[in-house]
């Protein structure tokens, strides 16, 4: 199965306008044909870049309500007209400091569909959940959580599997780390459709950089990448992107 790669930019609560016109001169000059970038910066800066490029931009998150009196809340319609077309949806961190829990990514999940936008799923494992040996099982809870009841958004999903223990660590899971359990989200996904379980993009996150990234790329099910401090950096944040063609 040929799946297009696909490289997300997680910038987090990071970067400035500068950054931004920084990145898009940068992309620019790379020829970037059968690659998806996503840059997926603060919500204040989506519309500092330079648009349209050679890239996509992404929310953070988004609400799960359409709009209303949330206050600090913002939705997939607010992001769309800031030029977002992807959102990452359940964030690790997003799910530990903001307490969401795997109903309300789901709502989330929905609702961006719904809107139009395409939404990069994070499912992971802790550090202590790997030790105890319930990888598979907290990203089947995580899966779960999203398309058993919903199995026709997986189509038009994106899945990023990150290691909580990797993410900012500057320790990535091996290359066979992450096909091992890329493998098993994909067969894992293939009870919901077996058509999707095979298109759906499975991108890796967690201190992925310019060094570790051509051998995580490899891997046959690993089809591109969230990345978040190299992201910041853009000749590093331009090898990668290169590096999965
Ligand atoms: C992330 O936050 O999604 C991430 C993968 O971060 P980092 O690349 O810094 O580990």
């Amino acid at each position: 199965m040929q799946r297009t790669p696909l490289i997300a930019a997680n910038w987090k609560m990071n970067g400035s306008a500068a950054l931004a016109q920084q990145l898009t001169v940068t992309l620019a000059t790379l020829s970037l044909d059968t690659t998806t970038v996503v840059v997926c910066p603060p919500a204040t800066l989506l519309t500092r870049f330079n648009t349209p490029g050679n890239f996509a931009l992404g929310g953070q998150t988004l609400s799960h309500e359409s709009s209303g009196a949330y206050t600090g809340e913002i939705s997939a319609e607010l992001l769309q007209e800031a030029g977002a077309s992807y959102v990452i949806v359940g964030h690790s961190e997003r799910r530990m400091l903001n307490f969401e829990s795997d109903e309300l990514i789901a709502a989330k999940l929905k609702q961006a569909v719904s809107s139009g936008l395409t939404p990069i799923l994070c499912v992971g494992e802790s550090l202590q959940q790997r030790q105890q040996e319930k990888t598979q099982q907290v990203i089947a809870r995580q899966l779960d959580a999203v398309y058993a009841s919903q199995p026709e958004l997986l189509l038009k999903s994106v899945i990023a599997y990150e290691p909580i223990w990797a993410i900012g660590t500057g320790e990535s899971a091996t290359p066979q780390q992450a096909q091992a359990t890329h493998a098993f989200i994909r067969q894992h996904l293939a009870q919901y459709d077996a058509q999707a379980a095979e298109t759906v993009k499975l991108l890796y996150g967690g201190s992925v950089n310019a060094d570790n990234c051509a051998a995580l790329f490899q891997q046959a099910d690993i089809d591109g990448a969230l990345v978040g401090g190299a992201s910041l950096k853009p000749a590093e944040f331009a090898q990668i992107c290169l590096a999965v063609t």
